[in-house]
């Protein structure tokens, strides 16, 4: 956990602020957040100085979310919102475009070079909305996220560079870690077949090849020749596992699965990845740094028969 390295910056504040508006240092910057993933990186970096409200919960499909009456509240309460974009939170953007007229709406995936960006392979024109798979390009959002905390609280400027600082380098780490893991893969057995399209960015950055069920958005529903298509992929690659994802039906791996069998390949389903964002805080992928260490546990131990050493 990282706090504010000042606390007692802050106490004092509030001693001499009695004089003059006790409110004026005290408040938190209140801060919602539409994806677990993001709240966590806001309070990583603001610390004690914000209060962040996450609106889709862990395990909740982000893509046809809907805000509630007690979300739009929180939004209308907010000092900032921050939100993954790329069409991410594709049912929540009337909502979210309306209270953008009215105060700062920040997409955290607009720090990232459009160039550095997955296209979506169903929509002309569109990125794949899931980069955090790519740590160095999470690590950009968290930027985002840290040049707006200061922008918006600049007192608190300090405070936020070193926090984020910190967690910058706890994600350069995370990532040697998993490029350490996958190399355990050997290049041949690289390929993940999952039942939604979330795993592109981090194909890219560790060398596997992908295919999946689904598509990028799971507000489609898999079709009889998606289920073909992926099933002939497994028995030409001579692939032995697929992965389910936290926030998809099994049913479409079960669908491929028996494909694959009536072709004379066996193929077992692999546990859970975690694709959406983090699962349950108490649980184990309750962090982002536990879901991409999870995931990549789960993924070598399927593709190299070897259990992953962290
Ligand atoms: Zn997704």
């Amino acid at each position: 956990m990282l706090f504010s390295p000042f606390p007692t910056v802050r106490i004092l504040s509030l001693i001499v602020s009695n004089l003059v508006i006790s409110v004026a240092f005290a408040a938190p910057l209140r801060v919602v957040a539409t994806t677990p993933q993001i709240a966590e990186a806001v309070r990583l970096v603001g610390g004690n100085e914000v209060e962040v409200k996450t609106l889709v919960a862990p395990g909740l499909d982000p893509h046809t979310y809907k805000a509630t009456p007690s979300d739009v509240e929180a939004l209308k309460m907010a000092d900032v919102i921050f939100i993954s974009g790329l069409h991410l939170e594709a049912q929540m953007e009337r909502v979210l475009k309306a209270q953008g007229a009215r105060k700062a709406v920040v997409i955290v995936s607009d720090g990232i070079p459009r160039s550095e960006l997955l296209p979506d392979p169903e929509i002309k024109g569109q990125f794949d909305p899931h980069f955090w798979h790519d740590i160095s390009l999470w690590r950009k959002a968290v930027d985002t996220v840290k040049t707006t905390l200061i922008k918006t609280r600049k007192a608190d400027s300090k405070t936020f560079e070193a926090n984020a600082m910190a967690y910058d380098k706890t994600l350069s780490e995370l990532d040697a870690d998993l490029g350490r893991e996958i190399a355990r893969i050997p290049r041949s057995s690289r390929v993940l077949v999952t039942t939604h399209d979330a795993f592109s960015y981090f194909a890219r950055r560790y060398g596997f090849q992908v295919d999946n069920v689904q598509g990028v958005n799971t507000e489609s529903e898999a079709s009889v020749a998606d289920v073909r298509r992926v099933s002939d992929f497994l028995v030409s690659r001579n692939v032995s596992a697929m992965f389910l994802e936290s926030s998809t039906p099994a049913r479409y791996a079960q669908a491929v699965i028996e494909a694959a069998a009536a072709k004379g390949k066996k193929v077992s389903l692999a546990s859970e990845l975690y694709a959406d964002g983090p699962g349950e805080a108490s649980g184990p992928a309750g962090t982002y740094e536990r879901m991409m260490r999870l995931n990549t546990k789960t993924i070598v131990s399927a593709l190299s028969g070897i259990t992953a050493s962290k």
